[in-house]
C-alpha cells in the first residue's frame, strides 16, 4: 500500500509559472466511491502537518506567488488522520490568515466532498481575506439511485441543502463541480433529473465526464448495469449543450464590471493580447480573461495583478481592458524554492 508523502523539504520541479503554484496538502483517499480506483492506487490518506503546509506556502509568497491552489483527492477530510484531534482544512485556513503571506491573493481550494464541506469551513472561506471565494466540489450526480450505485454515503437532497448552504454562507462564491454520465445504473429518467438539476442551480462552471470503466472497482463489476457509449456520450453533449448556455448568460451579465485579474502570460489567440483569470476562475480547467491595454497602463507582465473592466464575452471566456496595475509582478530573485508538481 502507498504511504509516500512529499513535505515542504522535498526536491521539486517547476512545473507552472512562478505567480501560480499547486500545493497537495494531503496524499491518498478513504472514501468508498463505486468508480474509482484512487483508494487502492494511493492508498489511505496522509495528511502533511499543518506547519509543514505553512512553510512551503510561506516559500512560494516570498517567490512571488498571487495564487495557490491548495489540492487533495478529498481536501475536506484534512488532517483527520493527524495526532491533532483538532486538525481540519478550515483550521489550516485560520492559521494561514494570520501569516504574513506577502504578494499571494488567492488561496483555491480543490476537491471538497459533498457530505464533509462543513458551515466552518464555509465560514472559513467567506471569512478568509486571502482565500478565494471559490469552490469545487465535484457531486458526480443527484439521482438517488445513481448516488447509492455510486457509493457516495449521501442522497440528493444533500446535495440540493450544499448548495443552498455553499452561496448563502460565502456571498459571490463561485461554484464549480462535476458530473459522471453513463454510470451503470443511469435511467433516462436519471439523467433527466440532473439535466432538471443542472438547470435550476445553475452552477458557476461544471466539467461533465463520460463514465470510464476501472477494473476492480465496484461500478467495474456491474455489467448488467452498463449504459451504451453512444448513449454516455449523447447525454455527455446534452448536458455540456446546457451549461454552455447557462454559461454564456452568466458571462454576459459580467460586461460593464470591473474585475480584478491575475495576468498569466501573452494570449495564444493575438499577439497583441495578455490573458488572465479572475478569482473566480481556476488554472487550467476554467475559462479566462483576455486582456487589452488601456491607455496609461504600461505592458503586462505575467503575476501583475491588475483591475480591469469586461468589455465581451463568449460562452465560458471574457474580454477585459486592463486599467490599471494593482499589484506588479514580484521581481525574480532567483528559484530557491520553486511551485510543485502534483500527481
Ligand atoms: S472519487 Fe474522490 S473521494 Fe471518491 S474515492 Fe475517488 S478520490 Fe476518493
Amino acid at each position: 500500500m502507498p504511504r509516500y508523502l512529499y513535505d515542504d523539504t522535498t526536491p521539486r520541479l517547476a512545473s507552472t509559472a512562478r505567480h501560480s503554484a499547486y500545493v497537495k496538502i494531503a496524499e491518498g483517499c478513504d472514501r468508498p466511491c463505486g468508480f474509482c480506483i484512487i483508494p487502492k492506487l494511493r492508498g489511505p490518506q496522509r495528511s502533511r502537518t499543518p506547519e509543514s503546509v505553512e512553510r512551503e506556502i510561506m516559500a512560494l509568497a516570498e517567490g512571488g506567488a498571487v495564487e495557490v491552489n491548495l489540492v487533495a483527492q478529498d481536501l475536506t477530510t484534512y488532517g483527520t488522520d493527524l495526532d491533532d484531534p483538532e486538525a481540519s482544512l478550515a483550521r489550516l485556513l485560520g492559521r494561514l490568515a494570520r501569516l504574513d503571506l506577502g504578494t499571494l491573493r488567492w488561496i483555491r481550494l480543490h476537491y471538497a466532498y459533498p457530505t464533509a464541506t462543513t458551515d466552518e469551513l464555509l465560514d472559513a472561506i467567506a471569512e478568509g481575506p486571502r482565500v478565494a471565494k471559490y469552490l469545487d466540489v465535484p457531486l458526480q450526480h443527484i439521482d438517488d439511485s445513481v448516488l447509492k450505485i455510486m457509493r457516495r454515503g449521501h442522497v440528493g437532497k444533500s446535495v440540493h441543502d450544499l448548495v443552498r448552504r455553499v452561496r448563502a454562507r460565502v456571498p459571490g462564491v463561485t461554484l464549480r463541480t462535476t458530473f459522471i454520465v453513463g454510470h451503470p445504473g443511469e435511467t433516462d429518467d436519471a439523467f433527466a433529473r440532473l439535466m432538471d438539476f443542472v438547470e435550476e442551480v445553475e452552477f458557476d462552471r461544471v466539467g461533465v465526464f463520460t463514465y470510464s470503466k476501472e477494473e476492480g472497482t465496484h461500478s467495474g463489476s456491474l455489467d448488467d448495469l452498463d449504459v451504451p457509449t453512444t448513449v454516455a456520450e449523447r447525454r455527455r453533449r446534452d448536458l455540456m449543450r446546457l451549461q454552455r448556455r447557462i454559461s454564456k448568460k452568466k458571462m454576459k451579465a459580467m460586461v460593464g464590471h470591473d474585475l480584478d485579474v491575475l495576468v498569466d502570460g501573452s494570449s495564444d489567440e493575438s499577439e497583441y493580447l495578455h490573458e488572465g483569470r479572475h478569482q473566480g476562475q481556476a488554472p487550467e480547467i476554467d475559462g479566462k480573461v483576455f486582456l487589452s491595454v488601456g491607455d496609461g497602463v504600461r505592458a503586462l507582465r505575467p503575476g501583475d495583478l491588475v483591475r480591469t473592466r469586461v468589455d465581451s464575452f463568449a460562452d465560458y471566456d471574457l474580454a477585459a481592458t486592463a486599467l490599471e496595475i494593482l499589484q506588479p509582478a514580484a521581481k525574480a530573485r532567483g528559484r530557491a524554492r520553486l511551485p510543485v508538481i502534483v500527481g
